[in-house]
């Protein structure tokens, strides 16, 4: 079976007319730097090319990995209550038009769109992106500002759920964009949605970026026992800070997904030195260039069972251009 990584960020400059923007900020270069390397991206920031160098060299890692597609993110701008939109607060932003537009160019890649529901028109875009085959909607609130519990988001969260279409948010700490409500870390905010019957994905089990972060794995365990309809993903988890939260989804990977969180570096040291990995498989992994791959071995090598992969392809909206994966999928193995 080819595992769909349900959790691949795109990026752009917008200086070629993508739509995308992104504000840089200067103790945050080394990092940038360093995750450019890592997905083999060798073009500037600054440079016109950079959105397109940075989505075909994400095609060419997919061509060169064992998945059977990846989810690409939009990110919709920061929002307050009110609906009035913060271009000036929001680090990234990505369209969905963007992302569906990539996915019209490679079957593979199938499109996670971002609307903040406090835009007046959130409902109206949520239909355009369903009608356009978004397989899930991706949000953050602790960054985005959006507090799932606000009384007139309740239409939104309802709506989605009868279109079946799976909310991905961010939970737990986050390093490379603002926190505005550090409040909204907790996966407990997702309560709301949840009692709606949206199917919900906490990306990343509610972790710490950074060892002062609290670590709200525990809290995501228990919304999980409360509400059949929430899942999590692994995405971004292999680092020092990660130990507690992979720890406890390992002992428990009951409606646990698949996720890389690409660009975002995969680190076989620390599972080295957890003593989860033997010596011969870290070798193997440092070896494996491409990142996508990498993550997907790593995660096999952990132990986590095969519905990590499976359970992707039953909480994604189910289109056609996923049918064709799975289909895809059906030929090669038969
Ligand atoms: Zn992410």
């Amino acid at each position: 079976m080819n595992p769909i990584d349900l959790h691949v960020h795109v990026l752009g400059n917008g200086l070629a007319g993508s739509g995308c923007r992104v504000q840089r900020v200067w103790w945050q270069e080394p990092f940038v730097q360093m995750m450019a390397r890592g997905v083999g991206v060798d073009v500037g920031p600054a440079d016109p090319r950079l959105d397109e160098v940075y989505a075909r060299r994400l095609g060419s890692w997919l061509d060169e990995s064992s998945l059977g597609g990846v989810v690409l993110l939009a990110c919709d701008y920061v929002h307050q209550d009110d609906g009035v939109s913060r271009p000036d607060l929001s680090r990234i932003y990505v369209p969905n038009e963007y992302v569906l537009e990539l996915c019209r160019r490679e079957q593979r890649f199938l499109p996670g769109i971002s609307i903040h529901p406090a835009r007046k028109n959130a409902l109206d875009l949520l239909e355009a992106g369903v009608e356009a085959g978004a397989v899930l909607l991706k949000l953050l609130p602790c960054v985005q500002i959006v507090d799932p519990a606000l009384a007139r988001y309740r239409p939104f969260w309802k709506r989605m759920a009868e279109l079946r279409l799976p909310l991905l948010a961010h939970t737990g700490g986050e390093f490379s964009l603002p926190t505005y409500r550090p409040d909204l870390c907790n996966p407990d905010c997702l309560r709301a949605v949840l009692e709606q019957g949206v199917t919900v994905i906490a990306a990343h089990c509610g972790a710490p970026a950074l060892p002062w972060h609290r670590d709200f794995s525990g809290d995501f365990l228990d919304l999980r026992n409360a509400f059949p309809n929430l899942y999590g993903d692994i995405s971004a988890l292999s680092q020092w800070v990660h130990f507690k939260t992979l720890t406890r989804v390992r002992e428990n990977p009951q409606r646990i997904l698949y996720g890389s969180d690409y660009p975002v570096a995969t680190s076989v040291f620390c599972s080295r030195a957890f003593r989860w990995i033997s010596s011969h498989e870290a070798e193997r992994l440092w070896k494996t260039r491409n990142p996508l791959q990498r993550k997907l071995e790593l995660t096999r090598l952990l132990g986590f069972p095969d519905t990590i992969f499976s359970g992707v392809y039953d909480v994604l909206r189910q289109t056609p251009a996923l049918a064709k994966i799975r289909s895809g999928e059906d030929v090669l193995s038969g």
